[in-house]
């Protein structure tokens, strides 16, 4: 007798070794009635799940979200009233590495939430900068092909990264984020969240607000320079996955506190920047950060695979008093996310553990794989059997607003200051300083001259010019000046091996 359980098969029932198959005499083959070991093997062999199209990388934790002011006059959504308290799941990810790439290489991060709020599960999918690379969805698959691998040798390619952002002149303010020091965070409680959208609230009262999140780090901000993160994606590619956990493990909870810019539904016509264009933000100074509450991560997973690589968020899942806004790239990820998650997980994903709201579901959805939530008749509406039925009166009209003209295919209409190096110039100028705009500049030449050539290495020069005159003088010159330099971190990890064959030799 031990005091651990016996090891049973899936279906319950006792196996009969955890270490040897049955087999025809000591010496002699293993035999296909081996059901336990057959199990076994199968199981393992279906192990992994497709990982996300981007995102794969990332962990996350569970913790809750505390209403610490009073915005009930812009929004009438529960998770927001003042006082309310609702559990969370938080998931953080690189974007364009695969599951077991380094946490510490340059990206923005993911920043993905899901509120399991007395209104069912309200999902804010954000990132760690409050602005994007693209502005219409068409673009956003041809992008993530940029960051991720060739065709031919499978490889990341700096040419093919700045080919598409000097062809997508409307990426320099997002670009200009990643290369400095936000590129890199020190840890994923070190950084910033943002909805980047714009989201459209409305309060009890039928008022309605354009909304921008802001979740800020208590920790505050602290980042890894690029040598630094090169260094620690050698000796440590979980270092952010392991720096969250063994944090909430001891008891050093990281939090967030919310703030959200609130846009009158009147200003957006004329305000100076088109508002729902994801590669700009609103300057503070015009739509100053109004407090909300605070987001605090006290709970581990027990089970990565099931509570964070099975965790499915969607933009899609909003709730009464929070709607999408004219945003086109939130508007396209209202669709995709969701879609990801029936490929990736399966149709009935939902119904899973961390999936699953906090609340009773009454859908019509019935049936499919992997089903396990019971169906109950009537399975169709409208019924006169008692089936749930639609409170359309309460809440048959979301958050919208006015649209008109004819179908098109063409650009966002430009509002006065709209342009595409504008901000990006503005946040070189006047919000780094002079050792932060140095690092800029090197970690920007280091990434032109791994791999980058003419004629794409000409137009990155003019790219940066027209962010910054001076700026884009310094990356030019800094590339042309190192350009026949080997580089010394690859010189440097090649010499040792080869002086030690040539010792041997
Ligand atoms: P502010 O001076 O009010 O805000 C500047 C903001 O820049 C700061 O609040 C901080 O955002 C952020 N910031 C600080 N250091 C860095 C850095 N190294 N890399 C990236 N961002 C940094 O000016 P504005 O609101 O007028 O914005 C000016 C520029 O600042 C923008 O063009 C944009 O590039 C950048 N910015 C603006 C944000 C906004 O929502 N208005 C948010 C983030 C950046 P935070 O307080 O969120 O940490």
């Amino acid at each position: 007798m031990t005091d651990v359980p016996a090891t049973t098969t899936d279906s319950g029932a006792p196996a009969e070794s955890d270490e040897h198959s049955l087999t025809a005499g000591p010496g002699g083959p293993v035999l296909l009635q081996d059901a336990y070991l057959i199990e076994q093997m199968a199981q393992f062999n279906r192990e992994r799940i497709p990982e996300r199209q981007p995102h794969a990388k990332g962990s996350g934790a569970f913790g809750h979200f505390e209403v610490t002011a009073d915005v009930s006059a812009y929004t009438k959504a529960a998770v927001f009233q003042p006082g309310t308290r609702t559990e969370v799941l938080a998931r953080f990810s690189t974007v364009a590495g695969e599951r077991g790439s380094p946490d510490t290489w340059r990206d923005p991060r993911g920043f993905a939430l899901k509120f399991y709020t007395s209104q069912g599960n309200y999902d804010m999918v954000g990132n760690n900068t409050p602005v994007f690379f693209v502005k219409d969805p068409l673009k956003f698959q041809h992008f993530i092909r940029s960051q991720k691998r060739r065709a031919d040798n499978n490889l990341r390619d700096h040419d093919m990264q700045w080919d598409f952002w000097t062809l997508s002149p409307e990426s320099a303010h997002q670009v200009a984020w990643l290369m400095g020091d936000r590129g890199i965070p020190r840890s994923w409680r070190h950084m910033n969240g943002y909805s980047s959208h714009t989201y459209l609230w409305i309060s009890e009262s039928g008022r309605r607000s354009w909304v921008k999140y802001h979740f800020k780090t208590d920790q505050g901000i602290e980042f890894f320079t690029q040598d630094e993160a090169d260094q620690m994606a050698a000796v440590d590619t979980d270092y952010h996955t392991r720096d969250l956990f063994e944090h909430i493990r001891d008891g050093q909870y990281p939090s967030w506190t919310l703030h959200v810019q609130v846009m009158p539904f009147e200003d957006a016509q004329d305000y100076r920047f088109n508002p729902f264009d994801l590669t700009k933000v609103w300057p503070h100074s015009d739509y100053p950060l109004i407090e909300v509450g605070r987001l605090t991560l006290d709970r581990n997973p027990v089970d990565h695979h099931a509570q964070i690589e099975q965790a499915a968020f969607q933009p899609n899942n909003l709730v009464p008093g929070i709607g999408p806004s004219p945003d086109r790239m939130l508007l396209a990820r209202l669709f995709a996310y969701a879609d990801s998650h029936r490929y990736r997980i399966g149709t009935n994903y939902q119904q899973l553990p961390v999936n699953a709201p906090a609340v009773p579901v009454h859908s019509y959805s019935k049936d499919g794989a992997m089903a396990f939530r019971s169906t109950t008749d009537p399975v169709y509406a409208p019924n006169s059997k008692g089936g749930p039925a639609a409170d359309t009166a309460r809440f048959g009209t979301p958050p919208s607003w006015e649209v008109s003209g004819e179908i098109t295919r063409s650009a966002y209409v430009d509002h006065p200051e709209d342009d595409d190096w504008g901000q990006a110039g503005t946040m070189v100028r006047e919000v780094l300083d002079d050792q932060a705009r140095t690092r800029l500049v090197d970690n920007v030449v280091g990434h032109l001259l791994n791999g980058v050539s003419d004629p794409v290495l000409e137009r990155a020069f003019d790219y940066w010019a027209h962010i910054d005159a001076d700026l884009g003088r310094r990356i030019r010159e800094g590339v042309r000046a190192k350009a026949g330099e080997k580089d010394p971190k690859a010189e440097k990890q090649a010499n040792p091996a080869r002086e030690s064959m040539q010792h041997k030799a």
